[in-house]
């Protein structure tokens, strides 16, 4: 008898948006718990997550600085134009006050550069273009209001207060702010670890030469591209066989990691074994498909663990390679970015773009299709990639988007506004 019959299939199929919450709801949970840290160079903690407050050392920015080339000057100088001021000095990024300078008096006026601090008895720099030059003196050719074109000391951040929360996603601004207080090192929190099982008698490693019959592992890859582009790090356990022993052998290893991706074997055929073996661990299924194309198949639950008896989150991703990778970005990269300590709530990163052809479909799934963008940023069109179905991983390989397309609505014409996700962000 095949594993297959052993257990009580309940079936439990979420609409796209049911499914969504679910996992975020779960998402949420994970973020609650403990988790390690560690501390790494600056640039090593790009795509990191945060695991300590940063604050600001100084006053940011710490003197009131010009934010023009020009003069500074006493706007009460300046109500009269044209007006005839003296210049007293220059100053510049980086550089000094001249010598015996302590403040601006009336009817003077100091030559200041971009980035250089606003001297004391200055309220205001005039911007170059603004003044003519006559040796020793400027004519102002227009008047300034107080505070123009200086930024006050302290009023991005004063000294001491919290710049960047924990649990921040580390990008290049963060990596930016860091530097700007000085911290060569952060504390940030481990990587997760995802454990990735493809299964299949029909799949083979990528470095043997497959049979007629065979497939090579490229889920396996793909997911652990994935894995690593969400900031976890890729545990690729062997290829399991449709065989119950075996594959309850590297599921236990697998539900030793933070989260446990397989990929293949949740379709109702006779040999598709993961939901049976799962339940072997004492499996709670969230949910055992979705109303989407690709990916209907999709499983999300959580397992026992052997070893320390706590629960670990799983998905059973369909095997079809272009369902695997559509189902791990719509679902399981959200679950991976809360492992990592993030606490942003992960909304997909969906824009519009004009149809630029048009579509005729059948209601009931929301179908998330391989297309490609073109235009321009502001006016974006797009186009589906031809493709022969969720294994054509050629035509997924052209697509820069995916093209959404709701489960109500038969006929979308040209010129329509659609949502798309874009695949480069991810
Ligand atoms: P399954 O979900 O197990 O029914 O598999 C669906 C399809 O995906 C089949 O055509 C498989 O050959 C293919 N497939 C399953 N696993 C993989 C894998 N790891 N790499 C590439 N293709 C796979
Ligand atoms: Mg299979």
């Amino acid at each position: 008898m095949p594993a297959s019959q052993a257990h009580i299939r309940i079936e439990r199929v979420l609409s796209f948006e049911e499914a969504r919450e679910r996992v975020s709801a779960q998402a949420e949970l994970l973020r609650q718990l403990p988790r390690k840290g560690e501390q790494l160079a600056l640039l090593s903690s790009l795509g990191r997550t945060l695991a300590e407050e940063i604050v600001a050392d100084r006053d940011f920015p710490p003197f009131p600085r010009a934010t023009r080339d020009g003069y500074a000057v006493r706007t009460g100088d300046t109500r009269a134009v044209p007006a005839e001021l003296k210049v007293v000095g220059q100053v510049r990024a980086g550089g000094e006050l001249p010598i015996g300078f302590s403040q601006l008096e009336r009817g003077q006026a100091i030559s200041i550069m971009t980035g250089a601090p606003v001297p004391n008895g200055a309220d205001a720099v005039i911007m170059v273009e603004h003044t003519q030059r006559n040796g020793d003196s400027v004519r102002l050719l227009r008047s300034v209001a107080s505070g123009e074109n200086v930024v006050p000391r302290g009023s991005e951040a004063r000294s001491g207060t919290p710049l960047l929360n924990r649990g921040t996603r580390i990008s290049h601004p963060q990596i930016a702010l860091a530097a700007a207080v000085g911290r060569s090192k952060l504390n940030v929190y481990s990587r997760p670890r995802i454990a990735i099982l493809s299964t299949g008698d029909e799949v083979v490693p990528i470095d043997s030469l497959p049979a007629d019959n065979q497939i090579r592992n490229s889920n396996s890859f793909s997911l652990a591209a994935q894995v690593i582009a969400a900031g976890a790090e890729p545990i690729q356990l062997p290829i399991a066989p449709d065989e119950p022993g075996r594959l309850r052998e590297l599921m236990a290893q697998g539900l030793e990691s933070d989260l446990l991706l397989l990929s293949g074997g949740v379709s109702a055929g006779e040999y598709d074994l993961v939901e049976d073996v799962l339940s072997d661990f004492s499996a709670e299924f969230l949910f055992t498909g979705v109303q989407i194309q690709p990916g209907k198949p999709l499983v999300f639950g959580r397992a026992r663990s052997g070893s320390h008896g706590s629960w670990t989150c799983f998905f059973g991703l369909p095997g079809n390679p272009i369902s695997t990778m559509v189902t791990f970005e719509l679902f399981a990269s959200t679950l991976i970015r809360a492992l990592s300590g993030d606490t942003a709530q992960s909304a997909l990163p969906g824009t519009k773009a004009r149809l630029r052809k048009e579509i005729r479909t059948k209601t009931g799934l929301t179908r998330f299709l391989p297309a490609t963008m073109s235009g321009n940023w502001n006016d974006a069109e797009v186009e589906l990639v031809k493709w022969q179905g969720s294994g054509d991983l050629a035509a997924f390989a052209r697509a820069d988007c995916l093209l959404v397309i709701p489960p109500v609505g038969e006929h979308f014409n040209p010129g329509e506004w659609m949502t798309v996700l874009p695949l480069e962000k991810w």
